[in-house]
């Protein structure tokens, strides 16, 4: 492993991981880094093909059972998004999204018809889902969600729009949130089903090589079996975004190792007055600082990834981590950016760019305050939500 392996992690991880990890990161190197900075760019993304490709590798629903799914640890899915998120937040998103929010929904919560119709597909990256819970006027307070199913004879109806929806304008089939007079349910949308449109949300500073758009339910008309069986109030889209944020404690890593990197090389060839950067104190106190805070991350992230694994990991937790890491991140990015000097504000270089994403990275999947009462809840037992 590299310098940024200051506590010897490397040995922690089994044979297996480190061989996932390693195919993950060769993937990014060949097929990411050589064009990322021109889809960041561009604003446009190659999604499809390369969901086929990370399916390929099983990186879809990695962590599932069954229906094609790799089955694989917690701690690799982990690495895998690290490695992921090195080269760029919007691939890692890619990933998270149709593994751990689309998939996983489908996959914990319905029906066996459900799960044969679109998890094999998604798997292999043919089909492509999202996730809509997020509405206009209702981000950080789901409970308050608008967008309504009622019955209808044996259909569904629903009305609506959902906001900020990763994959929506590509996708096959969207996990649908909706009240009902029961509560809240979710239900699998096929995009193409009548009275369904996503736009595209345009002019992002952030997460650029990500697609995000916004889909309307004008009077959509279900039949009583897409609706998501065993997903009963709140606390199943809740579930979900527990499993999405897990793997971003581990990705928002790979974005500040990769500026990291690219700040150490930097310093190290980039000369004034006299010598390289990297012979500053001032230089080298903040090269040790961020490196201190990696590995910190990475224990944490590898302290929770083995809690996963044993079935004991609990979503206050994970808040923990996705708060520390992301923040984390973020600072790395900001002060690896210095470094650079002009270069850090280039697209020839890929901190930036990492900078710029961490900040949705630091919003979607609850936002560093909502984590922040997730904790203070656990602390005080009591909720500041309400
Ligand atoms: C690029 C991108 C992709 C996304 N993808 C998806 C997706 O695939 N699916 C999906 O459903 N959503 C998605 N989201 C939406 C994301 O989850 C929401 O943006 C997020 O939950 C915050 O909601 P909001 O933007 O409405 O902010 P708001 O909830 O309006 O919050 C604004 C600010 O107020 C703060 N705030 C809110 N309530 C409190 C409180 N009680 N106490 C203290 N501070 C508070 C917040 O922390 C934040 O700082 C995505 C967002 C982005 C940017």
């Amino acid at each position: 492993m590299t310098a940024l392996d200051l506590l010897d992690l490397d040995p922690s991880l089994s044979e297996e991981e480190r061989q996932i990890r390693d195919v993950v990161r060769q993937l990014v190197d060949e097929r990411v880094r050589p064009h990322v900075a021109e889809w960041y760019e561009e604003g446009r993304v190659p999604a499809r093909e390369l969901a086929r490709e990370f399916g390929k590798l099983g990186l879809l629903g990695m962590h599932l059972t069954g229906y094609g799914c790799a089955g694989a640890s917690a701690v690799a899915y982990g690495l895998a998004c690290q490695e992921l998120e090195a080269g760029d937040s919007g691939l890692r998103s890619l990933v998270s999204v149709q593994g751990s929010l689309a998939m996983y929904a489908i996959w914990r919560y319905g029906s066996e018809e459900q799960k044969q119709r679109w998890l094999p597909a998604m798997a292999i990256g043919e089909a492509i889902g999202c996730f809509g819970l997020t509405e206009p006027d209702h981000g950080s307070d789901p409970a308050s969600m608008t967008t309504r199913a009622r019955r209808d004879g044996d259909d569904w109806v629903l009305t609506g729009a959902k906001m900020w929806i990763t994959n929506a304008p590509i996708a096959d089939v969207a996990v649908v949130w909706a009240r009902t007079d029961e509560g809240v349910r979710g239900f699998a949308v096929p995009m193409d089903t009548s009275g369904v449109t996503a736009r595209e949300i345009g002019r992002k500073m952030s997460l650029r090589a990500s697609v995000t758009g916004e889909i309307v339910l004008d009077d959509v008309r279900l039949p009583a079996d897409a609706q998501l069986p065993e997903a009963v109030g709140l606390k199943a889209p809740l579930s979900c975004l527990t499993e999405a944020r897990y793997g971003i404690v581990w990705g928002s890593l790979g974005a500040a190792r990769d500026c990291l990197e690219t700040a150490l090389a930097y310093a190290t060839s980039r000369t004034q007055f006299g010598r390289p950067l990297a012979g500053f104190q001032l230089t080298q106190a903040k090269l040790a600082d961020m490196a201190v805070e990696l590995v910190k991350g990475q224990l944490l992230a590898l302290h929770l990834g083995r809690l996963a694994d044993d079935g004991r990991l609990r979503p206050e937790q994970v808040s923990v981590g996705k708060l520390n890491n992301v923040r984390e991140a973020l600072a790395i990015a900001r002060q690896c950016r210095t470094i650079l000097g002009a270069n850090g504000v280039s697209g020839e270089y890929p901190v930036m760019r990492h900078a710029n994403n961490l900040e949705s990275v630091l919003t979607y999947e609850g936002t560093s305050e909502i984590h922040q009462l997730v904790v203070g809840q656990r602390l005080t037992g009591l909720s500041a939500f309400a």
